[in-house]
């Protein structure tokens, strides 16, 4: 039995990818700190092959067994978090990416870098290519995130060419689907929330900013086919349907069947405008590519939370 070691495997990702390994007949190692994750994720899981280290990877990581695969998904991935603690982003992307890959280094096991779209910031090419090198504001607030995943690739690439260490670098697209905190501030959890608790929809802007959403089944899907595959260079994970914000919270009324109305407020600063991933690579390299329509994933999202979603 092989394995896996999921750094941040409490979190909305880290759950849902710890949940699939067990399916697929890993040994899971769950490393978490808890810090914006709950165990109320990973509480369903019945699982020998399962265990769960409380532990934040900003300190050295020590696994008391051999490991096949590494997912370093650990990160405060959400702009709420990210804002709040602005020097512990940079910490995790930087000492905690270092200590992740230390292990796997010393494991000599496959690494997987769960990097992401912010890497191309406000892009100016559309839809994004890997080889795109993005548009960041370093000393913006975005940037204490964005910069970090920027390091921990750099900081990948540099464990594989001059170490040797066997690693992998997905770029992930906003992803959502069950178990996404609804106070995370992201756009669906709260459209979501305030369209089925009746309050006005917050659109950022006049709504135009575009992003492209995946579900989170596929985005595992493709994580596990990119570790489990000898690509080194990065690779995108999203799914190409792009929505503006507006678009998203007239589809979230719908498919709530909500009376709320939109509101507008002020677009955060350095919000990107556009973001769509070119999935060429993923398709070639991994045949893979996104099964899930944004109507759907969000009729399965509400199920997931005990609620009737409306066909629309
Ligand atoms: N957004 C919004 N209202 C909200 C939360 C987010 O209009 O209540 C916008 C946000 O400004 C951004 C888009 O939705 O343009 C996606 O935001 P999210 O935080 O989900 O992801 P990210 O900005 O990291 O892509």
């Amino acid at each position: 039995m092989a394995t896996a070691l999921v750094t941040g495997g409490a979190g909305f990702l880290g759950s849902h990818l710890c949940e699939h390994l067990l399916e697929q007949g890993y040994r899971v190692i769950c490393v978490d700190n808890l810090e914006t994750s709950t165990l109320e994720n990973l509480e369903h899981i019945r699982d020998d092959a399962f265990s769960f280290v409380y532990h934040d990877v900003i300190e050295y990581i020590d696994i008391d067994e051999s490991v096949d695969f590494v997912y370093h998904l650990a990160a405060l991935a959400s702009p709420i978090d990210y804002l709040r603690q602005p020097l512990h982003s940079l910490k995790v992307g930087s000492y905690g990416t270092h200590h992740a890959l230390g292990l796997a280094k010393f494991k000599r096991a496959r690494f997987l870098l769960a990097s992401t779209s912010e890497v191309y910031g406000d892009p100016q090419v559309h839809p994004q290519p890997e080889a795109y090198w993005g548009n960041v504001n370093p000393v913006g607030p975005r940037g204490v995130y964005d910069e970090a995943k920027r390091y921990a690739e750099a900081m990948t690439m540099a464990y594989h060419s001059q170490q040797g260490v066997d690693t992998c670098i997905a770029r992930i697209f906003n992803t959502y689907g069950p178990s996404m905190r609804s106070h995370d501030g992201r756009a669906i959890p709260t459209f979501i929330r305030q369209a089925l608790d009746g309050e006005p929809l917050t659109v950022f802007g006049s709504g135009s900013q575009t992003r492209s959403f995946c579900y989170v089944d596929d985005l595992i899907r493709g994580l596990v086919l990119l570790a489990e595959s000898g690509e080194h260079m990065p690779v995108n994970l999203g799914n190409p349907g792009e929505f503006t914000i507006l678009e998203l919270a007239e589809t979230v009324l719908r498919v709530t069947d909500s009376r709320s109305e939109i509101v507008f407020e002020a677009l955060p600063i350095d919000d990107p405008q556009i973001r769509q991933p070119d999935i060429t690579r993923a398709r070639e390299l991994l045949g893979w590519t996104p099964e899930i329509e944004l109507e759907e994933g969000l009729r399965r999202m509400l199920t997931s939370m005990g609620r009737e979603p409306v066909s629309v």
